[in-house]
C-alpha cells in the first residue's frame, strides 16, 4: 500500500456523496493496517488508490476529475478507441491500454478499488457487429476481473445501463423490472451485472452496478479543463441539437406519432456531474460479498419536442426542427426510478434539464473555440 498519507477534507460538507465517500476512505485505512499489521492512526486517511477504465470517455473522465478532485489518486486506463488523451483529466495518471492486456499491470497490487467505464456502447453498431461487443465488453470485463482477483483489488463499481431492461413493461422502470435486453449491447452490460454478482458471491468482492437511461451536460474541473460528450458521429439528442444550433442546420425529430402527450419520444436525462456523484456514493456502498443494483435518473422525462425547446431558450438560437419518421428501435418512454438508491445511499439529482444543456453548450462553445 501507499505510505503516503492525506488528511481528507470533503469539499462540500452537505453532499452526501462525499459522507458516504469518506466512510470508503476510512475503511480504506483501517484495511490497510489490517494487511500491513500495523495500526492506522484514527486520525490519518491514507489516499485511496483508484482505477477508473475508460477515463477518457465522457463519464468515465467526470468521475475520474471528482475523484481526483477529493483527494485520491487515481490512474485512467483507456485504449482510445473512442475516448481522447486530451480528454484525460488534469491530475490523474494515464496508461493507455486495453483492460485484456493491461489491466494487472494498471491496478498494481495496492488498488483499492475500480470504477469500471471502458466498454462499447452503440446500440445500432452492437446489433450490426455482436461480437465486438461481447469480446470487448464481456470478455475486457473478465479479464479487468481475473486482474483484481489476482492483484488483491476487493471493490468495483461498474457502469451498466438500463438498456438491460429493454422494452419496459411499465414506467418508471425499477430494479426489479424483468431484465430482457433487445440489443446485443444491453444483453453485453447485462452479462457483466450477472458476472459481478457471482464473483461478489464466488470471491467476496464488493460491487455495484449503476443503471441509467441518457446522461447530458458537461463538467468543468477545478483545473479549468472542461469535460463533455466528444463522439466522433454525434447520434444523442442534445449534443446533436447544438451542433446544429451553432451551424443554423435542422434538427430532425425521429418520431413524432407515439403514445406519448406531444407525440415524441420521452426519456430521462441525467446531468453527468450527479452521475458521477452517485459512482462515488457506489463505491461508498461495495460491501464483501454483495453486488447491488441501483437505477438513476431523474424521475421525470422530456419529450424530444421540450428537449429541442429547452436549448432554443438556453442558446437563444431559433433552432429549426423537422419531424422526421420513427429511429428503429426506439421505445416511447424511458424512465427510470432513483427511489432505491434515494433511500439507500442518499443520492438525488441535484441538476436539471435546463443546468445540463446549459452546461452542454458553455461544452459546445469552449471546443469549438479552440
Ligand atoms: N433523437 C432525435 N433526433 C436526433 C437524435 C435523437 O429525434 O437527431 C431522438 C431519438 O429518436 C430518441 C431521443 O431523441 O427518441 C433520444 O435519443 P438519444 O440517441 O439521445 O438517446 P437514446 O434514448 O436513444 O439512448
Amino acid at each position: 500500500m501507499t505510505s503516503q498519507t492525506t488528511l481528507l477534507t470533503p469539499r462540500s460538507p452537505t453532499s452526501s456523496a462525499y459522507a458516504y465517500f469518506s466512510l470508503g476512505m476510512l475503511l480504506a485505512a483501517s484495511l490497510d493496517g489490517v494487511r500491513s499489521g500495523q495500526r492506522v492512526p484514527a486520525d490519518h486517511w491514507r489516499t485511496v488508490k483508484l482505477l477508473v477504465t475508460g477515463g477518457a470517455g465522457y463519464i468515465g473522465g467526470v468521475v475520474a476529475a471528482k475523484l481526483a478532485e477529493a483527494g485520491h489518486a487515481v490512474t485512467v486506463l483507456d485504449d482510445l478507441s473512442t475516448g481522447h488523451a486530451d480528454a484525460v483529466p488534469a491530475g490523474t495518471t494515464f496508461l493507455p491500454g486495453s483492460l485484456r492486456d493491461d489491466a494487472k499491470a494498471a491496478l498494481g497490487n495496492d488498488t483499492d478499488a475500480i470504477l469500471h467505464f471502458a466498454a462499447h456502447s452503440l446500440v445500432g453498431e452492437s446489433v450490426g457487429n455482436p461480437a465486438k461487443y461481447w469480446s470487448n465488453n464481456l470478455g475486457g470485463t473478465l479479464a479487468l476481473l481475473d486482474a483484481m482477483l489476482q492483484t488483491g483489488t476487493r471493490k468495483i463499481v461498474f457502469s451498466s445501463t438500463a438498456a438491460v431492461y429493454g422494452e419496459p413493461e411499465s414506467v418508471p422502470i425499477t430494479e426489479t423490472a424483468p431484465t430482457r435486453p433487445t440489443s446485443p449491447y444491453g444483453a453485453s452490460k447485462l452479462a457483466v451485472d450477472t458476472t459481478l454478482a457471482e464473483y461478489a458471491r464466488m470471491h467476496g468482492l464488493g460491487a455495484v452496478s449503476l443503471r441509467y437511461f441518457n446522461v447530458a451536460g458537461a463538467y468543468q474541473a477545478a483545473s479549468g479543463q472542461w469535460l463533455g460528450e466528444r463522439h466522433d458521429t454525434e447520434t444523442h439528442l442534445i449534443p446533436t441539437v447544438l451542433q446544429r444550433g451553432m451551424t443554423g442546420k435542422a434538427i430532425q425529430i425521429f418520431g413524432t406519432d407515439y403514445p406519448t402527450p406531444d407525440g415524441t419520444c420521452v426519456r430521462d436525462y441525467i446531468h453527468v456531474a450527479d452521475l458521477a456523484d452517485a459512482h462515488l456514493l457506489a463505491l461508498g456502498a461495495c460491501e464483501a460479498g454483495r453486488h447491488r443494483v441501483y437505477n438513476l435518473g431523474n424521475g421525470t422525462g422530456f419529450s424530444n419536442r421540450e428537449v429541442v425547446d429547452a436549448c432554443r431558450s438556453v442558446t437563444g438560437l431559433d433552432i429549426p426542427a423537422e419531424e422526421a419518421p420513427r429511429r428503429a428501435g426506439d421505445p416511447a418512454v424511458l424512465v427510470a426510478s432513483s427511489a432505491l438508491i434515494r433511500v439507500e445511499l442518499g443520492w438525488h439529482a441535484a441538476r436539471d434539464l435546463r443546468d445540463m444543456i446549459d452546461d452542454a453548450w458553455r461544452f459546445t462553445q469552449a471546443r469549438s473555440a479552440q
